[in-house]
C-alpha cells in the first residue's frame, strides 16, 4: 500500500507511530479496522457527550438528509436553524437572546471577538483591547491564538498575533490577585472584552477555578462596560456538571460560545449567543453597522438537526442525573490518588477529572506524553495527557467498571513514567 497522504493535526509525523484506523464507533468506544475496541476516555477531543453515534442523533441526521442539505443562510432561513436557535435561547443563561451560527469552536470565538469590537464601535465609543486569562486556549486560528496562551504551539505565528492584556490564572488562595489585576487593567474603560473559559481551562492543562471568581470577574467587567465573553466550547452541555458552566457562578455573559457537545459530538456546528444589547448595536439603517461575518456552511441544516436531536435527548432523558452520577463517580475514583506522592493537584469539576504526574528525575516532560499515550493505547484506552497532566473526560455513558479500568491503568502508568522518582 502506498503511504498515507494525510497530514494529521497536532501530530509530529517524524516521531509518532502510524495511527490505527478507526472503522466503527459506538457508545464509549472507537473500534479499529482489525476489531480492537478502544475506550474513548477523552470523548474524541471533548466533543462526544451521550456517547458515539447516539441513536436519536444519527436518526435525526438521516431524516434531515431526506429533505435538506446546505442552504445559503444570508437571505434564506430554515426550520432546523430556527428551532435550534429558539431552544438555545431557552437553555442558555438568561439574556442571551440571539444566536449566530458558525462551524467550529475557533470560529465561534472569532465571531465573539468581532461582535465585541462591533458593539463598542457601533455605539460610538470604539474599544479594541481584549483581556485574557493566563493559560487559556480559545482555538488555533490567528485571532484565537492571539487571545490564547503563547508558547511552542504558536511561536512561529507570533509576528501575526495581536497584543492582549493578561490576568493571572486564579491560583487557589491567590484569587484576589486575579481580580485586582483585572480591575486595574480595565479602569481606563478601554477594554472591549474579557474572554474566559468558565471554571475549567481545558487545553491549558485542565486547570480549575471556583465559580465565585467567575462571578466577581463579571461584576468587575460590568462596572467599566467591558463585555464578558464566555468560551463554553468545551465546558458546555453538562461537561462541568451543569448545562453551561456559567450557571454555577449565577451569571449571564454578554456573549457565549458553544460548539463541541452542541451536536452531541456527531457533526461540526458552533453558535455564538449574544445579548440584545450586542445585537442592537449592529441593528441600524446604516449598512456599515452590519455584522459582517459568515462561513460557507453557516447553520448547516443537517448539523442543526443533529443539535436539535441532542436538545431533545436533554429534554426527554435523565441526562442531568447521568451527569451528576458520573461527576460523583469521577470524584470518588480519582480520590484514590489524593495522597499518592506520584501525583499532585488531584481535581475534578463535574464530569472532568485531572491529576498532574510528578515527573521523576531524568523524566523529560516532552517525552512523557507520547510514552503515556502509547502505554494507554496498548491497553485499549484513549487518553492523551497534556504534558504531565493526565485527565479523564469521558462520554456520559461510561460505566463505573470502565472508569475503574481507566484508573487502574493510570496507576500503572505512573510507574512507567517514574513518578516521584
Ligand atoms: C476546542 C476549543 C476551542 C476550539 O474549537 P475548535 O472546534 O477545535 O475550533 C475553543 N475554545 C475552547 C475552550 C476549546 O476547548
Amino acid at each position: 500500500m502506498s503511504r498515507s497522504a494525510v497530514w494529521h493535526p497536532f501530530t509530529q509525523h517524524a516521531t509518532e507511530p502510524v495511527p490505527p484506523t478507526i472503522a466503527r464507533t459506538e457508545g464509549a468506544y472507537v473500534e479499529t479496522s482489525d476489531g480492537k475496541r478502544i475506550l474513548d476516555a477523552i470523548s474524541s477531543w471533548w466533543v462526544v457527550t451521550h456517547g458515539h453515534r447516539a441513536p436519536k442523533i444519527i436518526e435525526a441526521i438521516r431524516t434531515a438528509t431526506e429533505t435538506l442539505d446546505q442552504v445559503i443562510f444570508a437571505g434564506l432561513t430554515h426550520e432546523p436553524a430556527e428551532q435550534l436557535a429558539a431552544a438555545l435561547v431557552e437553555m442558555a443563561p438568561a439574556g442571551l437572546d440571539w444566536v449566530f451560527y458558525s462551524d467550529s469552536g475557533s470560529t465561534s470565538v472569532e465571531v465573539a471577538l468581532k461582535m465585541a469590537l462591533g458593539f463598542h464601535r457601533n455605539n460610538g465609543a470604539p474599544r479594541s483591547r481584549i483581556v485574557v486569562m493566563e493559560h487559556s486556549y480559545h482555538g488555533d486560528t490567528i485571532g484565537t491564538m492571539s487571545v490564547g496562551e503563547r508558547g511552542v504551539f504558536n511561536a512561529a505565528y507570533d509576528p501575526l498575533l495581536f497584543e492582549v492584556d493578561t490576568i493571572p490564572f486564579p491560583v487557589a488562595g491567590r484569587e484576589q490577585e486575579t481580580l485586582d489585576r483585572f480591575e486595574a487593567l480595565i479602569r481606563d474603560g478601554k477594554a472591549a472584552a474579557l474572554i474566559v473559559e468558565p471554571l475549567v481551562l481545558g487545553a491549558g492543562g485542565m486547570l480549575m477555578y471556583p465559580a465565585r471568581v467567575l462571578a466577581e470577574l463579571k461584576r468587575i467587567a460590568e462596572k467599566s462596560g467591558t463585555l464578558l465573553i464566555a468560551d463554553e466550547v468545551m465546558t458546555g452541555w453538562g461537561r462541568t456538571g451543569t448545562m453551561f458552566a456559567c450557571e454555577q457562578a449565577g451569571i449571564s455573559p454578554d456573549i457565549l460560545c458553544t460548539s463541541k457537545g452542541l451536536t452531541g459530538g456527531s457533526v461540526p456546528l458552533a453558535a455564538t449567543l449574544a445579548t440584545d444589547a450586542v445585537f442592537r448595536a449592529h441593528f441600524s439603517t446604516d449598512r456599515a453597522k452590519t455584522f459582517f461575518h459568515s462561513s460557507s456552511y453557516t447553520a448547516n441544516p443537517i448539523a442543526c438537526a443533529a443539535a436539535l436531536a441532542n436538545v431533545a435527548i436533554w429534554r426527554d432523558e435523565p441526562v442531568a442525573e447521568r451527569v451528576a452520577a458520573l461527576s460523583r463517580m469521577q470524584a470518588e475514583k480519582v480520590a484514590r490518588f489524593g495522597a499518592d506522592p506520584r501525583f499532585e493537584n488531584v481535581r475534578t469539576t463535574g464530569t472532568i477529572a485531572a491529576l498532574d504526574l510528578v515527573v521523576g528525575k531524568g523524566g523529560y516532560l516532552a517525552e512523557v506524553g507520547p510514552k503515556l499515550r502509547a502505554f494507554f493505547l496498548e491497553r485499549g484506552l484513549l487518553i492523551r495527557p497534556l504534558g504531565n497532566v493526565i485527565y479523564v473526560l469521558p462520554p456520559y455513558c461510561v460505566t463505573s467498571a470502565e472508569l475503574d479500568r481507566l484508573y487502574d491503568a493510570v496507576d500503572e502508568a505512573a510507574e512507567l513514567a517514574g513518578g516521584a522518582g
